[in-house]
């Protein structure tokens, strides 16, 4: 028999209730910010993610699925940020829409070590605005992220914030951080040592103690940050305040990708164990640009969605519709049972038979199992007399209904 491939996983209809709610709850609290949904494709060129990821990221050295046809490489895509500014760019939002806000929801695909809260194949929930550098809007991008986890009432998240400064503070902190941990490479992991030559920023957030306990040592803060920089960071830090958002400054968190730009965030939570990440995002001032649009700010952030899933504190249900189930004895009876089916569902009343030629006892169990709220029985004697019987399985109650009185019966029942 064939297996799941590592690393996915069947969403199975008993779970799947519980993804409908987070899906609902998010399109209702985006649309709330007035934020607008957008689908890009699964897979794009490869090269857009090498060109905005960055060369030396993690996820475009070793975790891209790549397809490769004639010519061409394709990736299935890591991460939404690259797909959505090419198609903001691809169909001229940025000549035709102005300030853009959109949300999306879907599978992203990274090659990982499969453990719990990490998969191959997982799902992400995240916003892009594209179109302001303006500071209250990553205090708006921030505290909608805070909005989503109390709608999913998800409790004991830690809001963690930086800002990596534009583009020539980044490269003065690189510069920092290439001269004083030079001395100290052979303290470092296998992992940093490779960091030090391409991604030196990465070495900030390394979850090794002994790579920690160096950095730890750097003392690093915000020097790096030139006056607008810092005079940026210090509006969204005022902004959080003014709505008591709660967050920590973090001078270590850095995120490994080329693209982001002064803020950055990360939202965590301990139960999580090793991977402890909810979701993260930050600007990223220069990727419209660098994929050969307009210099224009822009900012977003994802939620792993098997994350919130694992940290929320109660199952999430859907309120199922009352369902009527029909139940037929003879062949006579299976057509006349057909033909109700199709004119209940026509009248939008929520209806199924037994497809499975049960007896009269298993089919009534059949509907409990299914929490019928109704069942209606055709059997000779009902078509002879042109009645159903309708049985109410809560009461236990049964009674003869004329055909031609069921869906008004049933309407007032249900
Ligand atoms: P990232 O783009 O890596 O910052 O991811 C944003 C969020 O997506 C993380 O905080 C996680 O919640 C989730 N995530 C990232 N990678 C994975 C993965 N391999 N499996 C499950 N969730 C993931």
């Amino acid at each position: 028999m064939f297996k799941k491939t590592p690393g996915t996983k069947d969403i199975l209809p008993d779970e799947v209730s519980s993804w409908q709610v987070i899906e609902e709850t998010t399109r209702n609290i985006f649309s709330l910010y007035n934020y607008k949904e957008i689908r890009p494709p699964i897979i794009e060129e490869a090269a857009l993610f090498n060109r905005s990821l960055g060369e030396s990221a993690e996820i475009v050295q070793k975790q891209m699925f790549l397809i490769k046809k004639d010519k061409d490489v394709y990736a299935l895509r890591p991460e939404g940020t690259a797909s959505i500014v090419r198609a903001y760019l691809e169909n001229n939002l940025d000549k035709t829409a102005g300030l853009t806000k959109v949300y999306y929801i879907g599978p992203m695909f990274r090659v990982e070590r499969p453990q719990k809260g990490r998969l191959r194949q997982f799902h992400h929930l995240g916003c892009e605005v594209i179109g302001s550098q303006e500071p209250y809007l990553d205090v708006e991008v921030i505290s909608l992220a805070d909005n989503l986890l109390k709608a999913y009432t998800i409790e004991g998240c830690e809001i963690k914030i930086n800002s990596l400064g534009c583009a020539k503070d980044k490269k003065e902190l690189t510069e920092i951080l290439r001269k004083n941990l030079k001395p100290k490479l052979s303290k470092l992991c296998d992992d940093c040592n490779t960091r030090f030559k391409h991604n030196v920023l990465r070495i900030l957030d390394c979850k090794n103690e002994g790579c920690i306990e160096v950095v730890k040592e750097l003392d690093i803060q915000q020097d790096h940050l030139c006056p607008e920089c810092k005079g940026h960071f210090d509006k969204v830090k005022e902004g959080l305040d003014s709505l008591n958002i709660d967050y920590k400054i973090s001078p270590y968190l850095v995120r490994g990708l080329d693209y982001y730009t002064r803020t950055v965030f990360e939202i965590i939570h301990n139960d999580l164990g090793a991977q402890n990440a909810l979701g993260a995002g930050g600007r990223y001032d220069n990727l419209v640009g660098d994929l050969g649009g307009p210099s224009l700010g822009a900012i977003g952030f994802a939620f792993g969605m098997e994350r919130l899933l694992l940290v929320a504190s109660r199952e999430y249900r859907v309120e199922s519709k009352k369902l009527v189930y029909i139940i037929t004895l003879g062949n006579q009876a299976k057509k006349e049972g057909l033909k109700l089916l199709n004119t209940l569902r026509r009248q939008g009343i929520t209806s199924d038979t037994d497809y499975e030629d049960k007896s009269l006892k298993g089919a009534l169990r059949k509907a409990n199992d299914l929490s019928s709220r109704l069942v209606l029985i055709i059997g000779e004697d009902e078509l002879k007399k042109s009645v159903v019987m309708l049985k109410d399985m809560v009461s236990g109650e049964q009674k003869e209904i004329k055909q031609d009185d069921i869906i008004a019966e049933l309407k007032n029942k249900l």
